[in-house]
């Protein structure tokens, strides 16, 4: 298996603590990864970034960054293997940025024209790879709820390739949700309703806008669990057995479609694109936070927004558990609707409820369109 083979081929038996050359070690290689992957970018943009998001680029402040990622990969590297016995990871790192610096760094230029034409979406990948692990995994080292599961858990990779599969394709995805959408805006925009809702304030707007996404989003996540068809796709993002940031990436793309296309309808009959745009960074952020790796709690928003504890509820494979909490946002949605569930302890178990799947990215992907599933209860 590739996960054993990467955690033999960097991991130890010494301590993780900090200090100890293992978090700088892996920082340099994860910085490396990131500023080779930036200078390929720079190299072949017409293959490999999305052409939505060129137009928005900051060129300069990016190729900064990627300067920044270049030292950082030595320095970190210098540091762990100063202070580690195996070396493999500050090797790692250091020779990805040398490679990165051989390629020309950050400051390779870009002379073509680009085009609209077919793109991987390695920019995109990278940049929310590096936000997301930035935002996340300090507040699950700092604050877990599980101390003992690291961030490299079992089945890590499997997300990772999670990750890569709503990143990589941008464009398949943004075509497959975003235009039907915007389409539909043509047919679907009520202008009365639009006006109105143009006059309020924009945070009310943006509120209005969750609330109604987030009713939407309950109604399609509950046929995912009843619909015994659909809960074959939704069934994959159940499986993960530790819930932590990237464990929420684990979804079929006809689940993740389903869920944006049902969400984004209504908003089409009377928001702005702006408010839009701002609800799918916003769901970006909150649903990968619920699942989080992340103990902390504070009781008088619980009520009112939907916290990790809340969510893992939903993951959890014990009985009293098992079809609660659907809403990603509020959960006073579930309280209306009678599927609220949230006790004052944690789950202890997580996962599918004695139902077996393909344990491979490419066997979840085909499985559920193959109309037998294997039970072993
Ligand atoms: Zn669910
Ligand atoms: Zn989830």
């Amino acid at each position: 298996m590739i996960e054993q083979k990467i955690n033999e081929f960097f991991g130890d038996a010494d301590s993780t603590g900090f200090g100890t050359g293992w978090w700088s070690g892996l920082l340099s290689a994860f910085f490396g990864f990131l500023s080779l992957g930036g200078v390929l970018c720079l190299h072949f943009p017409q293959l490999l970034s999305s052409p939505e998001l060129r137009p928005h680029y900051p060129m300069h402040t990016l190729r900064v960054l990627i300067q920044c990622l270049i030292v950082g990969a030595i320095v970190f590297g210098i540091f762990s293997s100063i202070k580690r016995k195996k070396k493999n990871l500050a090797l790692t790192g250091m020779l990805l940025a040398i490679a990165a610096t051989a390629l020309g760094g950050s400051s390779v230029q870009i002379n073509n024209t680009l085009g609209n034409g077919p793109a991987i979406g390695l920019d995109w990948f990278l940049l929310d790879l590096f936000l997301m692990a930035l935002i996340y995994v300090p507040l699950e080292r700092l604050w877990p709820q599980y101390p003992t599961q690291g961030t490299f858990r079992n089945e890590w990779t499997l997300d990772v390739v999670y990750f890569m599969s709503t990143h990589l394709p941008i464009q398949i995805l943004s075509f497959l949700v975003l235009l039907p959408a915007t389409q539909a805006v043509k047919y679907l925009g009520v202008p009365v309703l639009q006006h109105f809702i143009a006059r309020m304030p924009w945070l009310l707007q943006f509120f209005l806008a969750v609330v109604v996404a987030d009713v939407a989003e309950y109604f399609i996540h509950l046929a995912l669990h009843k619909v015994p068809f659909l809960w074959r796709f939704h069934a994959v993002h159940h499986s993960s057995k530790a819930l932590d940031w990237i464990a929420g990436s684990r979804s079929h793309f006809v689940d993740d479609t389903l869920v944006r296309g049902f969400i984004l309808l209504p908003l089409m009959f009377g928001f702005s694109q702006s408010i839009i745009l701002a609800y799918l960074i916003f769901v970006t952020l909150h649903a990968t936070w619920t699942h989080c790796n992340f103990g902390p709690n504070a009781k008088w928003l619980e009520k009112f927004l939907v916290m990790p504890r809340y969510h893992h509820w939903h993951h959890t494979s014990q009985k009293e558990g098992i079809d609660k909490n659907f809403a990603i946002h509020f959960p006073w949605i579930d309280k209306i609707f009678g599927t609220y569930y949230y006790p004052a302890q944690w789950p202890e178990k997580y996962g599918l409820d004695g139902e077996e799947i393909s344990p491979s990215f490419l066997g979840q992907t085909i499985e559920p369109f193959t109309p037998r599933r294997k039970r072993t209860l």
